[in-house]
C-alpha cells in the first residue's frame, strides 16, 4: 500500500486558506489562457459511466473539473459515458444527476449522453475504414489477447488485418444490421502490432452486444469501446482539457491517434474530401484519490450492495457521495477535502482522518447544539419543586453569533447518559459519583446522594439534590466543579432512535487479504449499531431528514432519511474527538 499522504497544507486552517499555489493542472490551463492556447476558451466535464453511484473518489474529479471552470470564468458539461449497455441503467443515470447538483457543479444546460453521438462515431469509424486505418477482424476476444503479445514480445498481426476497404465497409456495416452474434466479429484500428505501447497494438474500436440500451433502446447492436468514444467525446463537445486519471495515461497516445486519424485530409476550412478538421482536446491526468479503510470502485461498491452488506448505495457507511450526504457530509466539507488534498500526479492513499477533520471543521461552524441522551440514566432532584417548569437559556452555536438562544425545559425527573455516573469512580473519572457535584449544562449544580438500583443490581435512578444558586450553572463561589454533563428532561424529551457507525473495513487496507479471500473478509462486523430509546430535547420535533446537529458532547449527528415527526432517526456522523488533528499535532513536537 502506497505511504499516506501528509497534505501539504496539514497545520494550517484549511477553510480560511486562500492562497495556495496553483496546482499543476491549473498551471497548464493558465498558461493556455495566457497564450491564447484555445482562444482563451476554458471548457471541462464530468464523464462518469452510468454503472453505479458516485463515490468520494468522483468527487474529488468533479471539485477538480467544475472548480477549473469556474475559477478561469470557463464552461463544464455532465455527460455520461455510457457506452456500455450491460451494466448501466437509468437510476444510476438519475442518482449522478442528484449526486453532481448536491455538490454544487453547475452544467447549466449542458448535460449530454456519449450515446447521442454514437451515429456520429460510426460515420468516423466507416471513415477510417475508408482510409485504410481500420479493419473487421474475426478472431475471437480470446484469440485478440493472444495475437496481442506481451511488453516484451510483440503482437502478431491477425490474419483478417489486410481485407479490402470494400468487405471491411460491407462487414460493418452488417454488423451494425445485427447479422452476426455477439463476439464474432470486431472492428478494430490499424496501427502497429508491434509497437511498445499495448494500447497501440490494433484495439477494438467497436463489438458486438445485441442489448438494449437504457437510452437508445434497441438501435444499436455494436456498441464502441471506451477508447474510441472517450476522446472523440470531448472532441465533439469541445473540451479543452480532458482531465482524467492516471491510469489512462498510456491510453493518450491512442485517443491521439484516433484523432489525428480523422483528421487526416481534413483542412480547417473543410475543403477538399473529408470536411473540417475536428477538435483536438489536450488530455492530462492525475493520480485518483485512494482512502484508507475505504474501497473506491463501482465494482466492490455494488458487490457490498448486492451481498447484502450495507443496506443499499446510500448507506451511511458507504463513501458514495449519497452514502456520505445521509451520514450528514455537507458538500463544503468535501469541497474543502478536494482542497487540501490538492491535485497531483503520483498515486497514494489519504488518512480517512483527515476527510473526517474537514468534516468537523465546517461542521463546527454551522451545526446547531442540541442536547441528546444516548443511554439515559433517570434522574430525581428530589428537592426541586414538584410539577415546577423551568425554561434554561441554551446558545445555538457559540461558533456562530447569528445564532441565537433557545430556552430548554428543565424538571425535577431529567435523564443523563449512562456513562456520566460511576458507583465506585477511579481516579481521573470527574463525572457524576455517589455523593460528587456536576454542574448540569445551562441550569443547575446537582449532588447525587442516593443511587437506586434494579432487582438484577444495576443502576436505575439516581436521587440528587440541586443548588437553587447555581441557577444557569453559574458557581456563586467559585468552588470547583469538575463535570459540566448534558440532560434531557424525562417530561419533554422525545423518543428517538440513533444509528452509530464505524469504518466499514477493519484495515487501513481493505484490499490486504489472506489468499483465496476478498477484501470483504476485512468487513468490519460491528460497523452499525442502533440505539432505541434515547431522548432528545423537545427543540428537535420538527427536524427533517439530512438536518444537521451537534449533539452536545456526543458528536455531530444528522436527521435520518428515514426519520419522521412520530419517529425520529439519527445518524451520528462524526465524533467530536479529532485524530487528525491529534497526529498533526504529534508531528509538530
Ligand atoms: P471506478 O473505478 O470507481 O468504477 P471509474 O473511473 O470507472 O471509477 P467513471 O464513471 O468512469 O468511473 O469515472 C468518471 C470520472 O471520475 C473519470 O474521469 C475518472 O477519472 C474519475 N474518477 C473515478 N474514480 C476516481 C478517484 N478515485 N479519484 C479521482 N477521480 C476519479
Ligand atoms: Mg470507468
Amino acid at each position: 500500500m502506497a505511504v499516506i499522504i501528509w497534505a501539504n497544507c496539514m497545520v494550517m486552517d484549511m477553510t480560511q486558506d486562500n492562497n495556495q499555489p496553483l496546482d499543476f493542472i491549473r498551471q497548464i490551463v493558465a498558461e493556455d489562457c495566457k497564450t491564447g492556447k484555445w482562444g482563451g476558451r476554458v471548457h471541462t466535464r464530468f464523464p462518469p459511466e452510468p454503472n453505479g453511484y458516485l463515490h468520494i473518489g468522483h468527487a474529488k474529479a468533479i471539485c477538480l473539473n467544475y472548480g477549473i471552470a469556474k475559477d478561469f470564468g470557463g464552461k463544464f458539461n455532465l455527460r455520461f459515458d455510457d457506452t456500455n449497455p450491460s451494466k448501466e441503467d437509468q437510476d444510476y443515470v438519475d442518482a449522478i444527476i442528484e449526486d453532481v447538483r448536491w455538490l454544487g457543479a453547475d452544467w447549466e444546460d449542458r448535460l449530454y449522453y456519449a450515446s447521442d453521438y454514437f451515429e456520429q462515431m460510426y460515420q468516423w469509424a466507416v471513415e477510417l475504414i475508408k482510409k485504410g486505418k481500420a479493419y473487421v477482424c474475426d478472431l475471437t476476444p480470446e484469440q485478440v489477447r493472444q495475437y496481442r503479445g506481451t511488453l516484451t514480445e510483440p503482437g502478431r498481426p491477425s490474419p483478417y488485418r489486410n481485407r479490402s476497404v470494400e468487405e471491411n465497409l460491407d462487414l460493418f456495416e452488417r454488423m451494425r444490421r445485427g447479422e452476426f452474434p455477439d463476439g464474432s466479429r470486431t472492428l478494430r484500428a490499424k496501427i502497429d502490432m508491434a509497437h511498445p505501447n499495448l494500447n497501440m497494438r490494433d484495439p477494438v474500436m467497436y463489438r458486438i452486444l445485441h442489448q438494449e440500451h437504457h437510452r437508445q433502446g434497441n438501435k444499436w447492436c455494436i456498441y464502441p469501446t471506451y477508447d474510441w468514444a472517450h476522446g472523440l467525446e470531448d472532441s465533439i463537445e469541445g473540451i479543452t482539457h480532458s482531465i482524467c486519471t492516471l491510469e489512462f495515461e498510456n491510453h493518450r497516445p491512442l485517443y491521439d491517434w484516433f484523432i489525428d486519424a480523422i483528421n487526416e485530409g481534413r483542412t480547417e476550412d473543410g475543403s477538399g474530401p473529408w470536411g473540417r478538421r475536428i477538435h483536438h482536446p489536450q488530455q492530462i491526468e492525475f493520480a485518483r484519490l485512494n482512502l484508507t479503510y475505504t474501497v473506491l470502485s463501482k465494482r466492490k461498491l455494488l458487490r457490498l450492495v448486492e451481498g447484502g452488506y450495507v443496506n443499499g448505495w446510500d448507506d451511511p457507511r458507504m463513501p458514495t457521495i449519497a452514502g456520505l450526504r445521509r451520514r450528514g457530509y455537507s458538500p463544503s466539507a468535501i469541497w474543502n477535502f478536494a482542497k487540501v488534498i490538492g491535485v497531483n500526479k503520483y498515486n497514494s492513499t489519504v488518512d480517512i482522518s483527515l476527510l473526517e477533520h474537514c468534516l468537523r471543521g465546517d461542521l463546527n461552524k454551522t451545526s446547531p447544539r442540541v442536547m441528546a441522551v444516548l443511554r439515559p440514566l433517570k434522574v430525581v432532584i428530589t428537592d426541586w419543586p414538584q410539577d415546577k417548569v423551568e425554561y434554561v437559556e441554551a446558545i445555538n452555536n457559540p461558533e456562530d453569533p447569528t445564532s441565537g438562544r433557545r430556552l430548554v425545559p428543565f424538571s425535577g425527573v431529567l435523564y443523563i447518559e449512562q456513562d456520566d455516573f460511576m458507583e465506585q469512580p477511579p481516579a481521573k473519572f470527574y463525572r457524576l459519583a455517589p455523593g460528587r457535584e456536576v454542574r448540569l449544562r445551562y441550569a443547575y449544580l446537582i449532588t447525587c446522594r442516593e443511587v437506586i438500583k434494579d432487582a438484577s443490581g444495576k443502576v436505575a435512578e439516581l436521587r440528587c439534590t440541586y443548588d437553587p444558586a447555581t441557577r444557569g450553572g453559574e458557581v456563586p463561589d467559585g468552588r470547583k466543579v469538575k463535570a459540566t454533563l448534558h440532560w434531557v428532561s424525562a417530561a419533554h424529551a422525545i423518543d428517538a432512535e440513533v444509528r452509530l457507525y464505524d469504518r466499514l473495513f477493519l484495515k487501513p487496507d481493505p484490499e490486504e487479504v489472506q489468499e483465496g479471500q476478498d477484501f470483504t473478509a476485512n468487513i468490519n462486523p460491528n460497523s452499525l449499531q442502533i440505539l432505541k430509546g434515547c431522548k432528545v430535547e423537545p427543540s428537535l420535533t420538527d427536524t427533517r431528514p439530512l438536518d444537521r446537529w451537534q449533539f452536545e458532547r456526543l458528536g455531530y449527528f444528522c436527521t435520518d432519511l428515514d426519520s419522521r415527526p412520530d419517529r425520529l432517526v439519527f445518524n451520528r456522523t462524526v465524533e467530536l474527538k479529532d485524530t487528525w488533528a491529534k497526529l498533526v499535532r504529534k508531528r509538530q513536537v
